[in-house]
């Protein structure tokens, strides 16, 4: 039987329909931004509806639903973490949807959900041990071990963008300093140029994204300057390389992976020249010589974590 993955972001919910190793149908739909629970649950199983009605099913037709949620999740619970509103306290996504659904409902982190779907459909197939690490705005981690999502005692395993690369270095979003997220997410980036073009260092960054009518530095800005060879882009992209590669090593070294999975915007966007300067900075700080693991791009794109979310939810149903 089919089942559906929803894959919960900060601005939309991406719905698709797996049968098998098949996407049958898919929708994406807009988060609720006026903060209100019962709304979001509302949206979720519009968005599990309309995607069972993009493959001629219905509702009933679900073997099951996952969804993949940011922040941390444990038994079915979600914070909702910084990027969707109205979650204030630990919220019985699982128990809700599923009654509002009348489908068994399993949540889980939503780069645990990317994890999944690269594990057992894309690029970390076969592997035992795998790492997706996921370079966007910010920067998240899933872990499978023999085979299996891992989650921790308390739903915290996994928080990659929170490996201390630097003690004592540059301010991350979550209010501790020298995690990987600092260095290597996009918003840690912006930031960093913003502080060092103060400082009197030129860049064309904030030029081409004024020249394309962005309010920010996108995944595509960032390509943009480092094309023209724009030199502080160059330099905060060395240093992202850099955290990138000494978290990647060192999740390796205690866990001796098989497989790293680098994937999400800005990682897609700068393609296969970043990922071979992350190896190429990681290969030596591995304990294991000649390197077992490997470090290869996601292949599912952006649809990985629904495909993800609705391998679990039909794994555990
Ligand atoms: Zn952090």
């Amino acid at each position: 039987m089919p089942s559906v993955g929803l894959d919960l972001g900060g601005t939309n919910i991406y719905a698709v329909v797996l049968d098998g190793e098949e996407v049958v149908g898919s929708t994406k739909r807009s988060t609720p931004a006026d903060g209100d629970v019962d709304a979001l649950v509302a949206e979720l199983r519009k968005a599990a509806k309309k995607a069972a009605e993009d493959a001629d099913l219905s509702l009933g037709d679900l073997e099951a639903i996952g969804v993949g949620a940011p922040g941390i999740v444990a038994d079915g619970t979600i914070d909702g973490g910084p990027n969707v509103r109205g979650v204030r306290e630990r919220f019985p996504l699982a128990t809700v949807l599923g009654e509002a659904a009348g489908v068994p409902v399993s949540v889980v982190n939503d780069v645990t959900a990317a994890a999944i779907g690269e594990h057992r459909l894309g690029a970390a197939q076969g592997a035992a041990n795998s790492l997706t690490v996921f370079v966007g705005t910010g920067v998240g981690g899933g872990l499978v071990l023999d085979g299996q999502p891992y989650e921790g005692g308390h739903g915290g395993a996994g928080e990659f963008g929170h490996m201390i690369v630097r003690q004592g270095g540059a301010m991350c979003g979550c209010g501790r300093r020298g995690c990987v997220e600092a260095y290597a997410g996009r918003r840690g980036l912006e930031m960093a140029a913003e502080r060092a073009n103060a400082g009197g260092r030129s860049t064309r960054l904030f030029e081409i994204a004024e020249d394309k009518g962005k309010d920010r530095v996108t995944s595509g800005v960032v390509r943009a300057a480092l094309a023209e060879d724009d030199e502080l882009v160059t330099a905060l992209l060395g240093e992202a390389a850099e955290a990138l590669a000494a978290g990647i090593a060192t999740a390796v070294n205690l866990l001796d992976l098989d497989v790293v999975v680098l994937g999400g915007g800005l990682a897609d966007k700068l393609g296969e020249p970043f990922r071979a300067d992350i190896e190429r900075v990681m290969a030596p700080l591995l304990f294991l010589q000649p390197p077992e693991v490997r470090l290869v791009r996601a292949a599912l794109g952006d649809a990985g974590g629904a495909i993800g979310a609705a391998v679990v939810g039909r794994e555990r149903a």
